[in-house]
């Protein structure tokens, strides 16, 4: 839910209060006193009068009696009572006896007036409320639609977008190929039993063309696009993003063949480990839940593939990346010296280019650019181009726009030296680490480019193959490469910094599972600690079993922090031992801010 909608929520409770507050007041001053008119008086009076034989009408309603008394002597006027009906059965037998007029009221009469009473001054503050709704719910979802999916607005979207419009990607375009043709003709994969990957995930660094490039999917098919953003379930009432998700696949059903596209993953799809905290966040679990269960709800035959894009997976659920779901992964990097040619030339169809504008010389000075920053120099070049009124745009144009980029890139990451040394070094002892061990994931790529999460770096990890058990040695290996983080730092600047501190929670979690989980300390034996119920289907972090004892839970913590020490100290030992190649890669690091597998191969040599 957006800042707007919460809003209209918070607006609307307060409106309702002031409603039945005005409802409440008018109702007590304005129908109040037409009952309070009737005097009040005991029923020995009421007996009194009626024996005095002063009495000639009578109105019987369910707990009282109401009766006027014409000829009172104390009073010139005409007086009605009001008497409160005691249990006395012979009432009605003195009212004959007495020869009264009297008629019993329906209990409805008086409610009816009474309703009124609160309808009446609440219509026009409903009416106001409505058509205030309406205005709001004009362009965004009201409050009446929460919960209805967003996807609905563009009721599955045809993009119109193809590959051709997507520079440099052809390998993934190529892996796409596949989703494509089944889209397009689902028939003939169905017939022959064959079944197709129900998720793809899109993963690469912001701006590189991820969200186009599923649109382009879509385009390519000729299939409806329904797409949602991870970031719209943020902030969500609890429930609602279980709710849009259930309703965002409904509709794709109904229109399948099509592609839904989840972008931002891993705004849901965060690991509860990474996460953190206990019960950090139930409406994003809920919401995860929610999408894993419809995405083993139905089989892929049905026509719905399912897309999703991150730049970070490295903190992605493994329940998301099991078999059946995004079982199929797409690699988008930064695009290649050809790739940025081929972006260039796409986002300058209609820009009128001077005749000194060379794009493949633009292409070949902006090695790390991304398609969005090339998108971004083209556009920024045009502007400059406008303002200094220039016939076309010009090269000195379009230099000028690559210093301007690049200078709001800077900014956008200015760090300082020392504090961009340290988190060279940091990400370089993951890196290398990593690179070290032969039974981890290998490296993939290094960063230490802030990413827009707050991140200072990241060593992106690609999994060879899909895990489906890891031995206790490669759990301590894994281990260690988060741990080799830290261990540069200490063994560099001979101290510790804040920056470790998600890899010491996810190394926590991991060494307590050893020891709690997996039977894997020769102290603590191969028998079950956890509390059953703390580990779901999401791999949660809980408690214990309640039957431990104080002492137990001591050696508990003993062994956790031995294993996570001995983490420590090996890839201490690694970095140790191949110090000069851990410095390479921090230069390089700062020098060019990402360096890949090859890069780090060929510092360092193959693996001992
Ligand atoms: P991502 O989803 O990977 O963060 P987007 O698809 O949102 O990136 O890209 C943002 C914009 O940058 C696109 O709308 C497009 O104008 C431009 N862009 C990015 N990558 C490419 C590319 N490979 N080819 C053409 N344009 C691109
Ligand atoms: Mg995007
Ligand atoms: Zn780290």
């Amino acid at each position: 839910m957006d800042k707007r909608q919460r809003k209209q929520v918070q607006f609307s409770a307060v409106y309702l209060i002031i409603a039945l507050v005005v409802a409440w007041l008018f109702q007590a001053l304005i129908f109040q006193p037409m009952v309070i008119r009737w005097s009040e008086v005991p029923y020995s009076k009421f007996l009194e009068d009626l024996d005095a034989g002063n009495i000639k009408e009578v109105q019987l309603t369910q707990d009282r009696i109401l009766y006027t008394c014409c000829s009172d002597a104390e009073e010139k006027n005409v007086r009605s009572y009001n008497v409160v009906r005691v249990d006395d059965p012979d009432l009605i037998e003195r009212l004959v006896t007495a020869g009264v007029t009297f008629a019993g009221e329906a209990p409805t009469n008086a409610a009816l007036p009474m309703l009124l009473g609160w309808i009446i001054p609440l219509l026009p503050l409903v009416l106001i409320w409505f058509f205030y709704l309406r205005r709001m719910g004009q362009g965004g979802a009201g409050v009446m639609s929460i919960g209805k999916s967003r996807a609905k607005e563009i009721q599955g979207e045809r993009t119109g977008i193809k590959f051709a419009d997507v520079g440099g990607v052809d390998e993934a375009s190529f892996e796409l190929q596949e989703i494509i043709a089944f889209l397009k003709d689902p028939k003939r994969f169905t017939r022959l039993g064959a079944k197709l990957p129900k998720g793809v995930l899109l993963v690469g660094p912001p701006g590189t063309g991820k969200t186009l490039l599923a649109k382009a999917t879509a385009g390519e098919a000729d299939v409806p696009f329904f797409s949602i953003s991870g970031s719209d379930f943020v902030e969500m009432f609890v429930g609602v993003g279980a709710a849009r998700v259930r309703d965002l696949f409904e509709q794709a059903k109904a229109k399948a063949p099509c592609i839904v596209f989840i972008d931002e993953i891993d705004a849901i799809g965060q690991s509860r480990a990474t996460v953190g905290a206990i019960g950090t966040n139930d409406e994003r679990e809920q919401t995860l839940n929610q999408l894993l269960s419809e995405m083993d709800g139905f089989e892929s035959n049905q026509g719905v593939i399912i897309m999703a894009a991150t730049n970070r997976p490295e903190v992605l659920d493994q329940a998301l990346l099991r078999p059946g779901r995004f079982d199929r992964q797409v690699q988008v990097g930064l695009p290649t010296e050809q790739g940025r040619l081929e972006i260039l030339k796409i986002h300058t169809k209609k820009v009128t280019l001077a005749e000194d504008a060379h794009l493949d010389r633009i292409a070949r000075v902006t090695a790390g650019f991304s398609g969005a920053d090339l998108a971004n120099i083209v556009n920024e070049a045009a502007l400059l181009a406008v303002r200094s009124e220039h016939a076309a745009v010009t090269m000195d144009d379009f230099d000028l726009a690559i210093e301007r980029v690049v200078a709001g890139l800077q900014r956008k990451m200015r760090l300082k030296p020392e504090v961009r040394r340290r988190v060279a070094y940091h990400e370089g002892g993951h890196a290398l680490v990593a690179y070290l061990q032969p039974d981890t994931d290998p490296v993939h790529k290094v960063s230490i480019v802030p990413t827009s999460k707050g991140a200072l770096g990241y060593t992106m990890q690609m999994p060879d193959e899909d895990t489906y058990l890891l031995s206790k040695r490669e759990l301590e290996e894994r281990m260690a490469v988060m741990l080799g983080g830290r261990a540069a730092e200490l063994l560099v600047f001979e101290d510790t910094s804040t920056g470790a501190s998600n890899d010491l929670e996810r190394v926590t979690d991991i060494a307590r599972r050893m020891v709690t989980e997996f039977g894997m300390t020769e102290a603590l034996g191969p028998v079950r600690y956890a509390n059953p119920a703390s580990t779901g289907y999401l791999g949660q972090i809980g408690g214990l079993r309640q039957d431990i004892s104080p002492e137990t839970a001591r050696l508990i913590d003993q062994e956790t922090r031995n294993i996570v020490e001995g983490a420590q100290r090996n890839a201490l030992q690694l970095l140790k031992q191949h110090r000069q190649a851990l410095d390479v890669i921090a230069d390089t690091l700062q020098e060019h801010e990402v360096i890949n597998a090859e890069e780090i191969a060929a510092i360092v040599g193959s693996p001992a």
